[in-house]
């Protein structure tokens, strides 16, 4: 017999199935992962088919040397989806195979842990007879009863009920009473508080969502857009249907943004679901989520929440793939091989005969095209679950504010606002959008935000040399003293840090005690479960937050929400701002009155008059999703086009760029010309918005590219471009996420 093989080295040279032959002493199927010799060293590989026969001289074969493991780690479905990665990202097959398993599982870092265990040794009806014979020796026969029930008990808990067991133990062991066995140990990673609440009624809504989504499970169907607002109860439905899944036999897999932000998500599903749930996510020790991995395989867990590379997770018939908040751009990966975590889900769908449901109060542009085309299915629950209203939304006028002679954060409805909710004893949320990079220069007068001259994007101000720069086109202005559109001496760059807030509102509001989640109180491993239970437990009257509170939380006591800097988001140099800045709006709005009290919401904003900030204010989604749909098509934006570029990085930005410029020259040399040429509507050489990350200077050449079957090989052929040897660091993306 022999095996083909892929090696676990990630390059292009190795990037082939190789032939070894499987000695008669082991026992390989697909899937499995072996060790073999490589050249001079040992390697580890992947069994990716068997076969009789060899096809070249078989005494050149060397042989397996061993199987790492008893099972086969990958499935044979998520072998045929890594084919498929390699092909789509141009990656190779190793690589995509990697995406499947665990990191730590390579290179055996972490290792089975067991533990030991007790178990009875004879017959149940002989116990008492058993108990008896051992007369006055009390911890022989407390060691019996305890362990009375015939299962296997650990020896942990033995030794704390029975005071130095060991050698009553060994009696017993002796006479074989007993047995002591290793038994794997499985590490159980921490979730929270777990209350498990009593189902629901389903409303109206639910039910009818069901009702489509259900069929799906045993019939493939396309895949689903959910457009819940919030508080429809879209986790209500996910519950249900992974139930039905569950009782059909299948698995089910469930996507969240990010673990962190939905710890309330994971308790509803563990307080139903108990242990046949697992969880993945980047927070684990290695030890936990190679462990949470292995209940998965084996099939212990048969429902998977987790972030995006959860998607890989190897549940065997699949029967449900949920992508809560859809939207999320962390569904993109930012690594190579880059995938879209919802491409996957759909592609397992397909593969695998599963329901595909993404979901979302504020689905992406992408998703909601995708449903007017008739390629997703669209179900909308427009209401609050038990007519609950949604909240009331006002705008506050910063600019106004400012020629009233407030020169504070806080607008004065919603100074007012917050005196109103915390003198009735209720809750508010505050949420200051903040991101850690260069940010837009506003005025404050008129709020208008300086931008470049030949694209429609915010300059970016950079510190060092006080400049306005224009990250798609290059163009650079010194930073100017006065607007240039009213004069005013109020302009300078935007962004106000959470500290600075929370120390203003404990100086206004003494007692009412804030809560501040952000990167710096949230580091600790479980750091936002107990911050999310300080304040579920009404110990502070505000919880004061960046992004990380704004989505997914369920706070029944918040009937107040500000969003203090409503813009920032809107002046990002990318295509993207006007949606992110919605999407964000609506999920923040969204955390207000959720309990019996209705919610209010103040947005503060410089451009009230701007079509995403007036739509979020009146929850419009479609009104937001068709004026955002025209710009794209007529600015030549995604989905229309494709973006993608090469991002260079070296110490030196004058490398950078050097390599940028080249890699730009060679192609339009190479493609200039040919009709592949047409396909390119934009190519630039320039800096990255973000010019130094970790003391890297970037680069880019940025290109947009018309959607269509050729584009293919041209992507293709920049992968290859992008993997030969330059004097700085090259890596070619597709769509990016982020375009920082
Ligand atoms: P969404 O994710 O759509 O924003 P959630 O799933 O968080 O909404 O649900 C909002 C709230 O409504 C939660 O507190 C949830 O427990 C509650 N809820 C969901 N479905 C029902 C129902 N059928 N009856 C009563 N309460 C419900
Ligand atoms: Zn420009
Ligand atoms: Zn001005």
């Amino acid at each position: 017999m022999y095996a083909e093989i892929i090696v676990d080295i990630a390059s292009e040279q190795v990037d082939r199935v190789f032939t070894y032959a499987v000695p008669d002493t082991l026992n390989i199927v697909p899937g499995m992962r072996v060790r073999i010799p490589f050249g001079p060293r040992e390697k580890e590989g992947y069994v990716i088919r068997l076969k009789e026969q060899a096809d070249y001289d078989e005494s050149k074969i060397k042989p397996i040397l061993a199987s790492l493991e008893d099972y086969p780690a990958l499935l044979p479905e998520l072998m045929e989806l890594a084919w498929e990665i390699r092909e789509r990202c141009h990656c190779p097959l190793c690589e995509a195979l990697r995406l499947m398993l665990p990191a730590e599982m390579r290179g055996g870092r972490v290792k089975v842990k067991t533990e030991e265990y007790v178990q009875l040794n004879i017959p149940e009806e002989r116990i008492d007879e058993a108990i008896e014979a051992q007369g006055r020796a009390k911890k022989r026969r407390l060691i019996l009863t305890i362990l009375s029930d015939g299962k296997p008990h650990p020896m942990d808990e033995l030794r704390a009920m029975v005071h130095d067991v060991r050698d009553p133990l060994k009696f017993l062991e002796e006479k074989e009473m007993v047995r002591l066995f290793e038994q794997e140990a499985l590490r159980a990673p921490y979730y929270g508080r777990v209350d498990a609440p009593p189902d629901p009624e389903l409303t109206e809504e639910q039910q009818e969502a069901l009702s489509e989504l259900i069929p799906a499970l045993h019939r493939p169907q396309k895949p689903f857009l959910l457009h819940g607002v919030t508080g429809s109860g879209k986790t209500e439905v996910y519950i249900r249907l992974v139930r039905e899944a569950l009782k059909a036999g299948k698995g089910a897999i469930i996507l969240v943004p990010e673990i962190v932000l939905t710890p309330q998500m994971i308790n509803w599903f563990r307080s139903r679901f108990g242990d046949a749930m697992a969880v993945l996510h980047s927070r684990l020790s290695p030890g936990e989520r190679f462990d949470e991995w292995r209940r998965i395989r084996k099939g212990n867990a048969r429902i998977v929440i987790g972030a995006r590379s959860a998607v890989f997770a190897p549940v065997e018939k699949l029967g449900v793939v949920i992508v809560d908040e859809e939207h999320e751009q962390t569904y993109l990966s930012d690594r190579f091989p880059q995938y879209d975590a919802r491409e996957i889900a759909i592609s397992r769908g397909k593969r695998e005969g599963a329901a595909v449901v993404l979901a979302s109060a504020t689905p992406s542009i992408y998703s909601y095209a995708m449903t007017r085309r008739g390629d997703y299915i669209l179900i909308e629950m427009p209401h609050r679950v038990l007519d609950r209203p949604l909240p009331k939304i006002h705008m506050a006028d910063m600019r106004a504010e400012l020629r009233m002679g407030n020169h504070s954060m806080f607008s004065s409805v919603l100074l007012r606002k917050l005196e109103d909710c915390i003198s009735q004893g209720h809750q508010a949320m505050l949420f200051i959008n903040r991101r850690g990079y260069a940010s837009s220069v506003c005025c404050r007068k008129c709020g208008e935000t300086i931008k470049c001259s030949r694209c429609d994007v915010s300059l970016t101000y950079h510190s060092v040399d006080q400049t306005l720069r224009c990250h798609y086109c290059g163009e650079v202005r010194p930073m100017p003293r006065v607007c240039p559109s009213c004069e005013s001496p109020y302009i300078k760059p935007m962004g106000i840090g959470t500290q600075k807030v929370e120390e203003e509102l404990n100086k206004r509001f003494p007692g009412a005690g804030v809560i501040r989640m952000d990167m710096d109180t949230t580091a600790g491993k479980n750091a936002h479960f107990e911050l999310v239970d300080r304040f579920r437990a009404g110990e502070a009257q505000i919880l004061l937050g960046t992004q990380m509170i704004a989505k997914g939380l369920d706070f029944p006591q918040v009937t107040l929400v500000g969003a203090v800097m409503a813009d920032l988001t809107l002046n990002f140099p990318d295509y993207r701002a006007p949606e992110r800045t919605f999407q964000l709006l609506v999920q923040v709005a969204g955390r207000a009155g959720r309990g019996e009290q209705p919610g209010e919401v103040v947005i503060q904003t410089y451009q009230p008059e701007h079509y995403a900030i007036r739509s979020a204010a009146t929850q419009d989604y479609r009104a937001f999703f068709n004026q955002e749909f025209d710009r794209r098509r007529s600015d030549l934006y995604p989905p229309f086009t494709m973006m993608a570029r090469f991002l260079c990085e070296d110490k030196e930005m004058e490398r950078a760029r050097a390599v940028a410029e080249e890699i730009k020259a060679r192609v339009i040399s190479e493609f200039s010309g040919t009709p592949l040429f047409r396909r390119i509507f934009f190519i630039r050489a320039d800096e990255a918005p973000i010019t130094r990350i970790q003391d890297r200077a970037r680069a880019q050449v940025l290109l947009k590219l018309l959607n269509h079957p050729d584009t293919d090989a041209l992507l293709a052929r920049f992968q290859e471009m992008a993997g030969e040897e330059y004097p700085a660091r090259v890596v070619l993306e597709i769509n990016p996420a982020s375009l920082a």
